[in-house]
């Protein structure tokens, strides 16, 4: 039996130009972000300032999480308690959290063969829940007909949140995910595109919702000290109206990431060569299928996802434990019991009236997915999709 030797969460070392800046940082111990002298800009503000112009808007705040802010997305929003907000049945639990978080129902909507959202269940559900928010996660990197989302947003007028915690990097017709909607939030945690440990980004273009933004991310009165921030009047009001849902990026992160933004695309071409390969091999499996994507769409291969049409769960069970026994790790998004990182809708029982999604069940219940390390070769890959093969073959009845 072929054994793969290393480890699915274990990462590459952050760049040296990162350790150094953050050493810098703790020499003088001014970590907080706003701990900053006349005219000087943080760590932090720095990393605002690179990350807005790397996405090409005007406004970007770091702070704690992917998930603190699609938090703080939904209440900059507007969305009241008890609101409806459209977001993707197939998705990861900090998603439904979020919107749980601020009070409102999450309406989830089926997904598509190509494991996107499913663009008829989207419009279908705008037009019955009458909602106004749509939470899009481009899950697992996969990117949705960017221009059927844009038209059934305007047709239902749907203010339109990005979740690109799997898409950073990536873009749709030459444009980046994350400049579609009115908002994006980004995540920098360990298993994402750059990695400060814990982290995440909320970028937008309209100056009143980021000036909401960075309100509840806790600046106090100091919103003026940020520089990818809209002019200080619009705080005017919004200052007194705004709670603090204290949630701030930190210097010592910011020095982490700001040579990592740098290095994006350069990274995201090292995923897609490893991704490549995995996809090439797997696809000449007869019993594996992976949805071919379109040329649209630029992705950041690092994860894979792939089904195997006409598998029963004890098949897949059987799949997982073949590969687990040769040290690959795979995920199973089908699973009734929720395990590791992964979740099926209905096992988030707080969402009230839960919609029962035969379409969503059918395709997750053969649906598998694995990590690309970039600490794992290409040669790496050849041996991991190996052993996939096998597993799946031998699986097969
Ligand atoms: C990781 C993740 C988040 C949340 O990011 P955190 O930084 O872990 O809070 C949100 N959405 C998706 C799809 C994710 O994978």
């Amino acid at each position: 039996m072929k054994i793969f030797e290393k480890s699915f969460t274990q990462q590459e070392a952050i760049p040296e130009e990162g350790i150094n800046a953050a050493v810098a940082v703790m020499r003088t111990g001014r970590l907080h972000r706003y701990n900053t002298l006349e005219g000087e800009k943080s760590e932090t503000d720095l990393l605002e300032l690179e990350f807005a112009d790397y996405l090409g808007v005007p406004y970007c705040l770091a702070c704690s999480s992917g998930g603190y802010a699609l938090h703080v997305a939904m209440r900059a929003a507007g969305v009241n308690a008890g609101d409806k907000v459209l977001c993707n049945a197939f998705t990861l639990a900090p998603v439904p959290g979020a919107i749980h978080n601020s009070g409102a129902v999450p309406v989830l909507v089926d997904v598509a063969d190509d494991y996107c959202i499913d663009l008829d269940d989207l419009a279908a559900r705008a037009e019955e829940s009458g909602a106004r928010f749509l939470m899009l996660s481009h899950m697992r990197g996969h990117i949705a007909d960017m221009d059927r989302v844009m038209a059934i947003c305007a047709r239902y007028d749907l203010f339109l949140i990005e979740d690109c915690a799997h898409t950073m990097g990536a873009s749709w017709n030459g444009q980046k995910s994350g400049t579609f909607g009115d908002i994006a939030c980004f995540s920098a945690q360990t298993y994402k595109h750059v990695n400060s440990g814990e982290g995440g980004f909320l970028t937008c273009r309209h100056p009143e919702v980021m000036a909401r933004a960075i309100m509840h991310s806790g600046s106090y009165m100091l919103f003026e000290k940020h520089f990818a921030a809209p002019a200080k009047e619009v705080f005017e009001q919004i200052r007194f109206e705004t709670p603090n849902y204290s949630g701030r990026m930190d210097n010592l992160r910011a020095a982490i990431l700001r040579p990592q933004i740098a290095g994006l695309d350069a990274q995201c071409q090292r995923w897609n060569r490893r991704y490549s390969i995995l996809e090439k091999q797997l696809s000449r499996c007869s019993a594996i299928s992976i949805p071919v994507r379109p040329d649209a769409e630029r992705y950041v291969g690092s994860s894979i996802q792939f089904s195997l049409p006409g598998f029963n769960a004890e098949q897949v069970l059987e799949v997982i434990k073949r590969c687990a026994d040769s040290n690959v790790v795979l995920k199973w998004f089908g699973d009734e019991d929720p395990k590791d990182y992964t979740s099926r809708y209905d096992s988030w029982r707080y969402i009230e009236a839960m919609p029962t999604l035969p379409n969503t069940e059918l395709i997750l219940s053969t649906l598998l997915d694995m990590r690309i390390p970039l600490t794992f070769s290409e040669d790496d890959c050849e041996q991991i999709a190996l052993i996939i093969d096998e597993a799946v073959m031998a699986s097969c009845r």
